[in-house]
Parts: C-alpha cells; sequence; structure tokens
C-alpha cells in the first residue's frame, strides 16, 4: 500500500492515511489494529478516552514492524487538562512505547480555561521526545489563535470534525495561513447520514469504478486533509486505503463542494466539556 505522506510545520512526515479506533472495544482493538497493519496501515489514530491503547500497543508489539515506519497518534483527556506530563506518561505505558509521533489535546474545553497551560505541558512534551509532534483537536480559531499569541508555538495539527456536510472552510483557509495540518475526524460523517448516497458521490463513484466511502475520502485527501476513517471490516480497510490509483475531477470536486450543510452531528468544539 503506497500511502503518501504529508509534511508537517515541525519538518516531520504524517502518512496522509491511516486507521481510527474510537468505539473500538478493547477486546476487538488488538485483532483489529493487527489486521490493518498487515493491510498496510502505518499510522493509527487512538485516544486515552478511547481506552484501547493498550490494546493498540499490544498490536504494534506483535507485528514487529520498525517503530520508525509507524505512525502513532493519542490524545490528552479533558479531565488530564492541568496534568500533561503525567497523562502523555500513563498513555505512553499503556501503548507499550517510549514516544508517540503525535499527541493532541483532545477538546479545548473553553469552560475549564486549561487549554493554554496544557499547551504548554505539550511543548515540555515534545522538547523531552515523549511525542514527535504536538497539536489539538476541535480547536476554533479563537481557540488557535490563543496559543500561537501566548507561546508562539504554533500546533502541527488539527484534528476537527469534516466531511462534505461540514467542510470547516473559514478553519481550513485559518489553518492553512497558519501551516496548520487538518485532519478530519468523522471523515465519512460516522454514518449518521446520507452522505454516501448522494447523487454528487455516487455518481463520481461510478464514473471511477469506486465506491461511495472511495470517493468521499479522497474528497479529502485531494483537499491536503489527512483522514483515519474508522472501520472493523478488513475488506473495508482495504477498500478505505485503496484511494491512490483515481483523481476526482474540478468538477466533481466542486459539485460535493456543493454539500456543505455546515451541519455537524458531533459535540460542539465551543461547549463541549465531558470529563
Ligand atoms: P467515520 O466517519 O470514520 O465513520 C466510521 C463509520 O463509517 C464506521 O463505523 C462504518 O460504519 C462506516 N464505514 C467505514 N468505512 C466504510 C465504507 N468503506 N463504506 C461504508 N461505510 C463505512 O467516523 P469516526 O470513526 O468517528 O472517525 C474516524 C476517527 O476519527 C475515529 O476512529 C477517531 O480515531 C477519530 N475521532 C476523533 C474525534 C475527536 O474528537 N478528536 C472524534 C471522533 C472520532
Amino acid at each position: 500500500l503506497p500511502i503518501p505522506t504529508r509534511t508537517l510545520n515541525d519538518g516531520k512526515e504524517i502518512p496522509q492515511l491511516g486507521l481510527g479506533v474510537f468505539l473500538v472495544e478493547p477486546g476487538e482493538t488488538e485483532r483489529i489494529v493487527s489486521e490493518a497493519l498487515e493491510v498496510g496501515y502505518r499510522h493509527i489514530d487512538t485516544a486515552a478516552i478511547y481506552q484501547n491503547e493498550a490494546e493498540v500497543g499490544r498490536a504494534i508489539a506483535a507485528s514487529g514492524i520498525p517503530r520508525d515506519e509507524l505512525f502513532i497518534t493519542t490524545k490528552l483527556w479533558n479531565s488530564d487538562q492541568e496534568d500533561p506530563n503525567g497523562a502523555i506518561d500513563a498513555s505512553l505505558e499503556r501503548l507499550g512505547l517510549d514516544r508517540v509521533d503525535l499527541y493532541l489535546i483532545h477538546w479545548p474545553v473553553p469552560a475549564l480555561g486549561t487549554a493554554l497551560g496544557a499547551w504548554r505541558g505539550l511543548i515540555d512534551i515534545a522538547a523531552s521526545g515523549r511525542s514527535t509532534s504536538i497539536g489539538v483537536s476541535n480547536f476554533e480559531i479563537p481557540h488557535l489563535q490563543q496559543l500561537i499569541d501566548e507561546t508562539g508555538v504554533v500546533p502541527a495539527i488539527n484534528q476537527v470534525e469534516l466531511h462534505p456536510l461540514h467542510q470547516r472552510r473559514e478553519l481550513r483557509a485559518f489553518c492553512r495561513e497558519q501551516g496548520i495540518a487538518v485532519e478530519s475526524w468523522g471523515p465519512l460523517s460516522q454514518g449518521k447520514s446520507d452522505l454516501l448516497t448522494r447523487p454528487e458521490v455516487t455518481s463520481a463513484a461510478e464514473a471511477h469504478g469506486k465506491t461511495a466511502a472511495q470517493v468521499v475520502l479522497r474528497w479529502h485527501l485531494q483537499n491536503d486533509i489527512i483522514v483515519f476513517p474508522k472501520t472493523v471490516r478488513r475488506e473495508r480497510m482495504v477498500e478505505n486505503a485503496d484511494l491512490f490509483d483515481f483523481e476526482l475531477s474540478g468538477a466533481e470536486m466542486a459539485a460535493i463542494d456543493g454539500l456543505d450543510q455546515q451541519h455537524n452531528f458531533g459535540p460542539d468544539p465551543a461547549t463541549y466539556n465531558q470529563r
């Protein structure tokens, strides 16, 4: 599987496609991550709150794949924003790794007011080598601006809910200007919409002999976005990574651009405060 990489603002490379393991049961995670690695995935997106880091780590260890060929992301949970150091040590312990490739603040939680302090913690974590790159998730423009203004350190990544029904154009433009790479979570809208049956998607799928999911994932890639669709089915792992032998035309991209409803199916980052 030839998966292209993208260069981050810290000079590091990230595979543009990976596997997300949100809502993958701990009991199933080792098998699923092992299968993904067998199929050729090298980038895994997990989080402390997913409660499957240990199983991700077991699959990594069992794979025998050299550490440098893998890209592992985990995330700082909201209730740990005041102790990023302790939180990453606990994540590394569960993963059985001495570093991750990317550590993200999972949510800004404006109500807590601790994200800036957490960001300073992530800057120290990067300096200590425990995460090669650092970034954030679910940050809106003002949340990003605060980190940049107060620390001068621009996050390498902002991971947000993003798909053709929720395209985040203003946020993406801001991130582009600032050199922040964008990752889409819920790239297929988490199966919560009719996205995969929209004619703009299915007609492109038919034209290229691809599936609707492949067309949507290709739309992300052609927008320079990093994706890690979730699936527990091996055949879909193969399908979701088979994206590099076709290209959507300008007209097909424009038709999908026209689907933007600016509608989020997940939580609102300005108010989400689960701990
Ligand atoms: P997703 O858009 O990847 O949707 C996953 C669902 O789509 C699957 O459960 C399956 O039902 C369906 N699907 C997958 N492949 C398909 C195919 N080829 N054809 C048809 N249907 C298919 O949603 P997600 O899992 O929520 O997002 C991906 C990853 O993003 C997560 O696993 C997680 O790593 C990350 N994430 C991060 C946050 C955050 O707050 N940072 C929130 C949610 C998810």
